[in-house]
């Protein structure tokens, strides 16, 4: 997937703020940060949006969601509280094709969400 802009940060061809990695996971700062805490959880294999995750997958999403409570509670921000979310297609925003979990936080959040 070398014209995929994650799987290159991720093989680290593109410069990013990596703040952890595993054998089967990085997070990095967002490049346009929507609140004060605001990183990117990916996994290292190409997966486009949620509609490709399979069953295979499982245990790896649930990976995800682990390294983003510590994460979280690196940045102090788990009794605060922070959100996770993974857009999907045009009209939930994503730009990305390269299943991503948003770490937000550091400020109240809204909702219903824009
Ligand atoms: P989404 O709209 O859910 O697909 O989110 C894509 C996110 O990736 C946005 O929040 C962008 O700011 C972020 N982003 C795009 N390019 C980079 C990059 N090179 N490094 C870090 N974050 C990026
Ligand atoms: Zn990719």
């Amino acid at each position: 997937m070398n014209n995929c802009l994650f799987c290159r940060i991720s093989a680290k061809k593109i410069p990013a703020n990596i703040i952890y990695e595993d054998s089967e996971a990085v997070a990095f700062e967002d490049i346009n940060p929507q609140a004060p805490v605001h990183v990117l959880i990916i996994p290292k294999k190409h997966i486009s949006t949620v509609l490709e995750i399979n069953p295979e997958d499982n245990a790896l999403i649930g990976h995800l969601f682990r390294v983003a409570a510590e994460i979280a509670k690196e940045k102090g921000i788990e009794k605060s509280g922070f959100r996770l979310l993974m857009n999907t297609n045009s009209d939930a925003g994503q730009t990305v094709f390269h299943i991503h979990l948003h770490l937000l936080g550091g400020r109240q959040m809204h909702w219903p969400p824009g």
